[in-house]
């Protein structure tokens, strides 16, 4: 190891922050707010101390029961009536909360999550508003079309209607809690959905202080209901719930198997799913390697690699492996451990004690199957702290090249020609995102064209944009958010014909 991890003084915390742990966690239920849980209550822990933070509510069957029935009166009532500019106003008046509680919600976030500040401050929580302000934008522009009929145009006036699906449950995951919910709640909400949001159990408390914020923006009871509970009760009721009409996840491909699964025992909602990656970033040897090399790192070492779209295999033209490697681990040797609240954290901690075991023994794993580890590894606690780490040595079919780690953890690997480099691209059952860094811009579009991923960047990597579709080809998922797309997930698409003549 390194240099030391720095922790932070639980102490150090803005009195904003303070009060609001210190206070009511409650969720959102109709319009009110609600701190007793039905299936009562369980921890958050801030995992660069390995304390407990708070106690939040558990939402057992019968909240969720509550949620789901105030989301469909408010989809038959006052949210379903609001105008198309009604719904716009809200969104846009919370995101203008989030700014108005910029610094509270950047500091709950980074402590429940881990992450340092400058990242919950530089990403998470600004870019949660503007996802909102994208969506009011769509809130206004939805739009069918009219057609003509192939077989008798001139009988039938034809036109589709978009109109909203109904009630959405969003479930969420614990990497980028906060922001993850406005991508599911925004469109939803645009789309003249109602919702029921639940974040992951390991981060719920951004979510609840988002719970009072949407009271405060006055949006009409039951149009945004918030839980806090555990996803094999909470998650699975509203997965399994005969009065949802939609469900949008994102999480590990085996929960949203399980998604699909109570779909179809259910009421075969609509769902859509934004699942794993091992996600290839290819580097050849005419790149700009000033770039893809502290790229790559970020790529994979940034918010601990706990990213569903972390650029995890690394593929090498073979002349500069060597220098790119080295490159990266020298990066990640550099790279401070620390807490959130630390001053010059740059890392911060795997997400719990499971994610560190389950990182680790990748690792472990990958060294008996023969890789070499540079760098990094398991940090001495507390914390669940594990720093950068590059595997080389590893054939393509070896556990580590295939299977999703979620960890700062890079496996690397050379090709010669760009045919091979392809052909490792697309060796997975993945397919989320793809990095390719060269100079020959006709081998760049080649390589776009027929790489397997949902998003391809090209001598960059993780451009996000709420106006960029998102999501996964293969096992990485089902449908995009972002973007028109992103709302369309929401809508239904209903066909009218009407006859108008002999
Ligand atoms: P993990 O914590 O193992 O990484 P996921 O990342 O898939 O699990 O969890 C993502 C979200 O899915 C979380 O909000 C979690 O509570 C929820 N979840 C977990 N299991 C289920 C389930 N069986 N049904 C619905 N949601 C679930």
């Amino acid at each position: 190891m390194g240099k030391e991890i720095l922790y932070h003084d639980l102490a150090s915390m803005r009195d904003d922050v303070r009060a609001f742990i210190d206070g009511p966690k409650r969720m959102l239920i109709g319009g009110e707010l609600v701190e007793e849980g039905s299936d009562g209550s369980f921890e958050t822990e801030d995992p660069g101390l390995e304390q407990t933070l708070a106690e939040v509510p558990s939402a057992g069957q019968a909240d969720v029961d509550a949620a789901v029935s105030a989301a469909r009166q408010a989809f038959e009532g006052e949210w379903g009536e609001m105008v198309p500019t009604g719904r716009a106003a809200c969104l846009n008046r919370l995101a203008d909360l989030i700014h108005e509680n910029f610094e509270q919600l950047v500091e709950l976030e980074a402590l429940d999550t881990g992450k340092p500040t400058n990242s919950t401050r530089n990403i998470d929580i600004p870019f949660s508003a503007e996802v909102l302000r994208y969506y009011a934008g769509w809130a206004t522009k939805l739009r069918g079309s009219t057609l003509d009929l192939a077989l008798n145009p001139e009988k039938f006036h034809v036109y589709t209607r978009r109109e909203p699906v109904g009630v959405a449950a969003c479930i969420t995951p614990w990497n980028f809690p906060f922001v993850q919910t406005t991508f599911k709640f925004g469109p939803a909400l645009a789309a003249g959905c109602t919702a029921v949001v639940k974040t992951a159990e390991q981060t719920p408390l951004s979510s609840l202080r988002l719970a009072e914020l949407v009271v405060e923006a006055g949006f009409p009871a039951g149009a945004l209901n918030i839980l806090s509970g555990p996803g094999h009760s909470t998650g699975a009721a509203m997965a399994a719930h005969p009065d949802v009409d939609k469900v949008t996840f994102t999480g590990s491909t085996d929960v949203g198997r399980t998604i699909i699964g109570a779909s179809a025992q259910s009421n075969l909602k609509r769902v859509t799913l934004e699942l794993g990656g091992k996600s290839p970033n290819a580097i050849f040897a005419d790149a700009d390697l000033t770039r893809a090399i502290p790229t790559a790192a970020a790529a994979i070492f940034g918010n601990s690699g706990q990213v569903c779209n972390a650029g995890s295999r690394l593929i090498v033209e073979e002349s500069i492996f060597d220098r790119v490697v080295e490159g990266i681990v020298e990066i990640g040797k550099n790279m401070q451990l620390g807490c959130a609240l630390s001053e010059g954290s740059e890392l911060g901690p795997l997400m719990s004690a499971r994610q560190l075991e389950r990182v680790t023994s990748f690792v472990e794993g990958a060294v008996k199957e023969g890789a070499t580890a540079h760098g990094g590894g398991r940090a001495e606690g507390p914390g669940h702290f594990f720093a950068p780490t590059v595997l080389t040595g590893l054939s393509a079919d070896a556990v580590a090249n295939r299977e999703e780690i979620f960890g700062p953890v890079l496996v690397a690997s050379t090709f010669s020609t760009e045919s091979e480099a392809l052909a490792l691209a697309n060796d997975t059952n993945f397919g989320l995102a793809a990095s390719i860094w060269t100079s020959n811009a006709g081998r760049a579009h080649r390589f776009a064209e027929k790489v397997k991923a949902g998003a391809v960047w090209l001598n960059s990597f993780g451009v996000f944009d709420p106006n960029l579709p998102f999501g996964g080809f293969k096992e990485s998922g089902w449908g995009r958010e972002f973007g028109i797309e992103g709302v369309e997930a929401f809508l239904e698409i209903k066909a009218v014909s009407m006859y108008i003549g002999e």
